[in-house]
């Protein structure tokens, strides 16, 4: 089963938390994983805390990791930061489910990192039974 979590995003940085919308979908089986898939070329799924400060810390560090001048398909659109990032980071992840939860860690958060906005996403989420 596959659903999807549909948001749009403000700025050209931003980090949304999916926490919620997975796990009300997770909570559809007692045991497996959920998928979750960003079908976006330049966005990215990370997981870290859910603490002001961090969230700016992520998007500092993949500011300075990535934003240079000269490269190439920045003739097209202006992008390839965003799109290594894409690269880089990933655009999926895969959570275990037990007991209908999501196994994160307290301080776990799912995020989606937008690195191009403002646009409309959408994160693809599959559960998998066990
Ligand atoms: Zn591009």
């Amino acid at each position: 089963m596959i659903e999807k979590i549909r948001f749009s995003t403000d700025k050209k940085y931003e980090l949304i938390n999916i926490t919620e919308q997975a796990q009300k979908i997770a909570s559809k089986i007692d045991s497996g994983a959920i998928v979750l898939f960003a079908p976006h070329a330049t966005g990215s799924i990370v997981i870290c805390e859910d603490e002001p400060g961090l969230k700016q810390d992520v998007i500092d560090f993949v500011k300075n990791l990535f934003e240079r001048k000269g490269y190439s398909h920045d003739k097209i659109d202006d992008n390839a930061h965003a799109h290594l990032i894409s690269s880089f980071i990933g655009c999926g992840k895969t959570i275990p489910i037990e007991n209908g939860r999501l196994t994160l860690g307290t301080w776990q958060s799912i995020f989606f990192l937008e690195s191009d906005g403002p646009r409309e996403r959408a994160v693809y989420a599959t559960i998998i039974s066990s």
